[in-house]
């Protein structure tokens, strides 16, 4: 055990503390499978005391002067630019992410969106402006829940946490047991950048014991939720019963539409680039490449060349690997099972499949899929893993039936040479971000989905008003 982590204390009222239990989560790093760190499996007695911390801290908190919110924001931001290296390693350790994705993505983006916020904050007075003989003011809802999963995980604690904070909110935060060594690190910045006690509280632990006992707590005003669809339902009946405002960023199954006059090349390298990202395992992945039916061929060949030069699973402690492992064995599996559902369902395996790979940790290979029918299982369900599915199509509506199609609306893409028919269908997707050919992803930008991908909206000035309360006051 002596390489092993100590991360067994919680965050509470400005100090680290024991758990009220003495339960303990291992944390395997994925390229190896071997322990990297233990983390406490809080209890409910812990989300007592930090719901207490945040509730106490929360009148302060909100009276500060916007400059001052902000100017802690963005000593959290410098903080974190400080220990780009290190937290890079260190997540990619814990997540799998290949070293370089990780410092750009898992602590760029935190970094980013502390001081953006930081930012946003110093503008923020509330003040909406005068309707007839009304005053309307924005608030902070209070006392803010954040519970998020393990495939961005600081990214996600931040993002919550950075708006939450800008309108004087304070928050409780229930990190991913499957990867909270992100989370942690972001606690120690945020300790050492002198954040008043209470304003930030973080329990570790399993989702139905911590997690639920947040979204039920009387003195939680809000739940800010990002994870997987099921355990956000579950969530919103929870906080139903208190009539508890949720936010939700769930899954997706998002399709990349090519149209017959796009740069095929470009779509079929950029589709699997964004399909592929952190192993397959982001929530806006493109997944579905959604191509005309007469050219099935040309772009399932173009994706096998793509996959078989630059895809290799490796080592994420190499600079050149693009593609690592998956989180755990069990979402390994989930991914390799989801793959031979596909062969059985009838699609055409392009490249990879379900052997195992020759490598120590829970890797997949990097798998592709032509010919497959939009309503089969693995166009469908939200994979999580590097499995691309190739799906024909006969006109532009059909494509953006297909596209639409799924229970879904996180994110698309359309590729196309022609920028008035590019954004005519980007409006018809319903998605929450849309991009066109190879536009870049704006973290300025808000973000959330349609239908089962969520409710409501991150990042961006909307970001914020997730976290207020609207007052009218009429004189
Ligand atoms: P998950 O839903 O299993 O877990 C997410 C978090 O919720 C974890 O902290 C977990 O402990 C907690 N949790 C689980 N059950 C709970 C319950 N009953 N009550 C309260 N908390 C509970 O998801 P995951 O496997 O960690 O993450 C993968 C999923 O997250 C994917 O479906 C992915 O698409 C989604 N995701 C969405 C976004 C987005 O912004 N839309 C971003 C990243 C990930």
């Amino acid at each position: 055990m002596a390489d092993v982590l100590d991360r067994t204390k919680i965050y509470i009222n400005g100090a680290w503390v024991e758990s009220a239990g003495t339960g303990r989560i291992d944390v395997l790093n994925p390229a190896t499978g071997e322990i990297i760190a233990q983390v406490a499996e809080g209890t409910t007695a812990d989300v007592d005391a930090a719901v207490a911390a945040a509730r106490a801290a929360f009148p302060a908190w909100a009276a500060l002067s916007p400059a001052e919110r902000a100017g802690y924001l963005r000593k959290i931001s410098v903080g974190l630019a400080a220990r780009i290296e290190e937290l890079g390693i260190l997540m990619s350790n814990d997540v799998g992410t290949p070293v370089e994705l990780s410092k750009a993505f898992q602590i760029g983006l935190p970094t980013f969106n502390f001081g953006f916020y930081g930012d946003l904050a110093e503008g923020f007075t509330g003040e909406r402006g005068e309707v007839g003989n009304s005053t309307i003011v924005a608030e902070p809802v209070g006392v803010v829940g954040c519970i998020t999963p393990w495939n961005f995980p600081m990214h996600q604690v931040a993002l919550k946490t950075a708006a939450a904070l800008a309108t004087g909110c304070t928050v409780v935060v229930k990190p991913s047991e499957i990867a909270p060594l992100g989370p942690w690190a972001l606690a120690e910045v945020i300790h050492e950048a002198g954040l008043p006690a209470g304003v930030f509280n973080m329990v570790s632990g399993l989702g139905p014991v911590v997690g639920e006992a947040i979204v039920v707590h009387p003195g939680v005003d809000m739940v800010s939720f990002t994870g997987s669809t099921r355990a956000g339902k579950r969530i919103t009946e929870l906080a139903a019963q208190g009539v508890k405002r949720v936010s939700l960023e769930l899954g997706g199954k998002s399709a990349s539409v090519v149209l017959d006059d796009a740069d095929f090349e470009a779509a079929v390298a950029n589709t699997l680039g964004s399909g592929y990202l952190n192993s397959g395992q982001s929530c806006a992945a493109l997944t579905r490449l959604v191509v005309p039916r007469a050219r099935m061929d040309e772009v399932a060949a173009l994706a096998k060349s793509v996959v078989e030069s630059a895809y290799a699973p490796g080592d994420p402690m190499e600079a050149t690997t693009l593609l690592g492992p998956i989180v755990t064995q069990s979402q390994q599996q989930r991914v390799r099972d989801l793959i031979d559902i596909g062969i059985k369902e009838g699609a055409a395996l392009v490249t990879g499949g379900s052997d195992p790979v020759d490598r120590p940790g829970f890797y997949v290979n990097p798998t592709v899929f032509a010919n497959v029918d939009p309503k089969s299982t693995i166009a469908q369900e939200e994979i999580f893993g590097p499995v691309m599915s190739i799906i024909g199509y006969d006109s532009v509506d059909e494509a953006i039936d297909i596209a639409n199609g799924t229970d879904y609306g996180l994110a698309a893409c359309v590729w196309t040479t022609d920028e008035t028919k590019g954004m005519q269908v980007a409006r018809k997707l319903r998605a929450g971000q849309v991009t066109i050919n190879a536009g870049a992803f704006n973290p300025a930008a808000p973000f959330g989905g349609y239908k089962q991908s969520g409710l409501g909206r991150e990042a961006g000035t909307q970001g914020l008003d997730e976290f207020v309360e609207i007052k009218a006051i009429q004189r």
